[in-house]
């Protein structure tokens, strides 16, 4: 067996969108990183829909961005059309999300791999080594075994990935690459639980096939902003999506046909994602419903390759195609390439410790699709922290752990480590109990402290956005202190059906009524914008706004959360034997010893553990600290 000793110090396995962003940060904060890949061309590749953002994922992007990542740099760079969701909602799920041009992405992630020299090792991981409870090495197909500190396993769907086309299967991390084997057998034997489950994909069309006239057009922000904080000139081409509907007819040759599909046959009995149902599924299970909408999206720029958003499917390809001509203007109808489902092995994150680190083997991390979930920000999200965290630990310092009230990102490690999952995992808004917030336009606010700390970000960035940050408080407090005169806003209101005022007003009181926003009020000369990147001068006033508008709501909730601080902050030693506990619940003693939370607040969250068997847990924690430690709970 052919040894690199001790060459790296990480060793990232994957080139998707996890690995991506673990190696990168890795090689940002000083370690001596590779990435291996079992496909070095593929690296970036993005599997399914070309889209980047959305509803959560959007602000995970941005959140991303001021962690030192990179997906919202590179997605801008390949933006075919850029959009900001939930426009009729609360500012606080405003969700930016850009269509992408797949290819460019793609080739813009390898460039800049090659461009900042981060080593890339083509091969297959097929094993794991450890010593001690430590790891060791990971083994790849060739044989090589590399030496490290520690590993972050990014394998997404191609762990014995299975592809299934109505009865045809084929062997695949996906349509046209091959799976990976090994790893899951090897982490099994090292003691690790594993489950399966299953994701699909659309079938792409031909531009030239679509009756494009039969479609409804739409459209990207007339304004459109960019998710990267790095991004100076944003000006992209607002490519058209088309929405089409399917009808009775498809839907009536979809339930004919219904047992055809793996999931229906018996063939699969993994869960899929939830969310991101396939359309056998929509139809059937929603038969309530006459018609669906597929979104005809291009996947690069004037590409003849088209993805039918929404039409995710397993049938067999001719009942595919049968089904799609069904719809109107897709008559003539060409496939590129059929819809299919794919089945994979995945890890349960219950054996994660919130850094992502496994809590069996030490300096092993999880991050991606491996953990459980769907999605390209997911996933990268799980990267960075892991990239984060495993540097962090190389170099000797405390970790980097993100609450529930920091980021999505932060309710997306707390959800999958405490809550465990059987089907795939996405990010919503509404799994954030503190959504008001976690918006996309202030992750700078709540995520700056980190970067700076951990020098997540180069200097300018640091320094830019720490003015951006200061300013906005500035502006905040002025539009509190500021008076406004009647007459320079009651026309105003006259016009906009609000209550007119008479007598100096706070600008902010004025503000907090829906229909005034900063635009309305006179302009106020002690908001000044000296030594700001220009670029971020109307997030400023946006956030600034924002902030008073909401800020009843806001107040309450930072309430909420510094009442649950002290649970959040109290830690459980990894040694703590709850079998010492006789008088709690057998169902919560069980899964304390499943899920082995690292707080209280983690304990509180786990489905089923009752109040008073926290309290129960409190008492005994107490005692252990005093009796067995001698020191008292103490903050993380
Ligand atoms: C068919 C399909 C449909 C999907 N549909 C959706 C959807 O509708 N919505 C959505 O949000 N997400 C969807 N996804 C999921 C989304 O693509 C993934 O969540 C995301 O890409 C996962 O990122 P990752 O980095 O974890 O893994 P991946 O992007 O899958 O990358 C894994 C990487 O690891 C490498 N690799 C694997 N095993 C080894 C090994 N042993 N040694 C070396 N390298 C290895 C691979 O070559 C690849 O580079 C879909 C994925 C697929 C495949």
């Amino acid at each position: 067996m052919k040894r690199i000793k001790n060459k790296y110090d990480l060793v990232v396995v994957g080139g998707g969108h996890a690995g991506i962003e673990a190696s990168l940060i890795a090689q940002k904060m000083g370690i001596n990183v590779v990435l291996v890949s079992m496909d070095t061309k593929s690296v970036g590749r993005m599997s399914c829909n070309p889209a980047i953002g959305g509803l959560a994922k959007g602000q995970m992007v941005k959140e991303l961005d001021v962690l030192g990542g990179h997906m919202a740099m590179f997605a801008d760079m390949c933006t075919l059309q850029s959009k900001t969701l939930n426009l009729s909602k609360g500012r606080s799920v405003w969700s930016p999300r850009s269509q992408i041009d797949k290819i460019k992405y793609e080739k813009t992630v390898q460039k800049y791999i090659k461009r900042v020299g981060l080593p890339v090792l083509k091969g297959e991981a097929v094993s794991i080594t450890e010593k001690g409870g430590k790891i060791k090495s990971v083994v790849l197909s060739s044989g090589e075994e590399i030496f490290c500190v520690s590993a972050i396993l990014t394998c997404g769907t191609f762990l014995n990935g299975l592809i299934h086309i109505g009865e045809k299967k084929i062997k695949a991390g996906r349509m046209g690459e091959e799976n990976s084997i090994g790893i899951t057998e090897s982490l099994q034997s090292l003691g690790f639980l594993s489950g399966r489950l299953k994701t699909g994909t659309p079938p792409r069309i031909k531009r030239s096939s679509v009756d494009w006239s039969s479609g409804e057009p739409g459209f990207g922000d007339k304004k459109p902003k960019p998710l990267s904080y790095h991004t100076k000139k944003f000006i992209p081409k607002d490519e058209p999506c088309f929405a089409f509907r399917t009808n009775k007819k498809t839907h009536d040759l979809i339930l004919k046909n219904i047992n055809k599909s793996p999931m229906y046959s018996g063939d699969i009995d993994s869960s899929g994602p939830r969310y991101c149902p396939s359309i056998e599924d929509k139809v059937y299970k929603f038969s309530h419903n006459p018609s669906h909408i597929l979104q005809l999206e291009p996947e690069w720029t004037n590409s003849e390759q088209i993805y039918v958003n929404g039409f995710s499917t397993s049938l067999p390809e001719d009942i595919q195609l049968k089904c799609l001509k069904s719809v109107k203007g897709l008559e003539n109808v060409e496939f590129l390439r059929p819809g299919y489902a794919i089945e994979y092995d995945f890890f349960f994150p219950s054996q994660l410790k919130n850094t992502l680190e496994t809590k069996k083997i030490e300096g092993l991390f999880f991050a991606g699709q491996i953990n459980g979930t769907s999605g390209y920000e997911e996933a990268s999200s799980q990267g960075l922290m892991a990239g984060i965290n495993a540097s962090l630990k190389i170099k000797k310092e405390k970790e980097l752990r993100l609450k529930r009230n920091d980021a999505y990102i932060g309710v997306l490690i707390d959800d999958l480590v405490i809550k465990d999952t059987n089907e795939p995992y996405r990010m919503f808004t509404s799994r954030a109990e503190y959504r008001l917030q976690l918006r996309a336009s202030n992750a700078d606010q709540r995520l700056l402290k980190y970067s700076k700390k951990f020098n997540l970000l180069d200097e300018k960035m640091i320094k830019d956005l720490t003015k951006k940050v200061k300013k906005t408080k500035e502006v905040e407090g002025i539009l509190n202190k500021t008076n406004i005169k009647p007459e320079d806003i009651n026309p105003f209101l006259k016009k906009s059906g609000e209550k007119e005022i008479n007598q100096p007003t706070k600008a902010s009181n004025l503000l907090k009524r829906p229909k005034v926003l900063l635009k309305n009020l006179p302009k106020i000369k002690k908001i000044q914008m000296n030594n700001i990147n220009k670029n971020f001068i109307e997030e400023i006033l946006f956030e600034a706004e924002t902030k008073i508008k909401y800020s009843g709501y806001i107040n309450r909730q930072k309430e909420e959360i510094e009442k649950t601080k002290v649970y959040e902050d109290m830690i459980i030693p990894a040694d703590f034997d709850y079998n010492e506990i006789k008088s709690i619940s057998n169902e919560s003693r069980e899964k304390l010893i499943q899920i082995l939370p690292e707080t209280i607040g983690q304990a509180q969250r786990i489905n089923g553990i009752r109040p008073t068997d926290i309290s129960i847990l409190l008492v005994y924690l107490k005692r252990w600290f005093h009796v067995k430690r001698n020191v008292n709970l103490k903050k993380k």
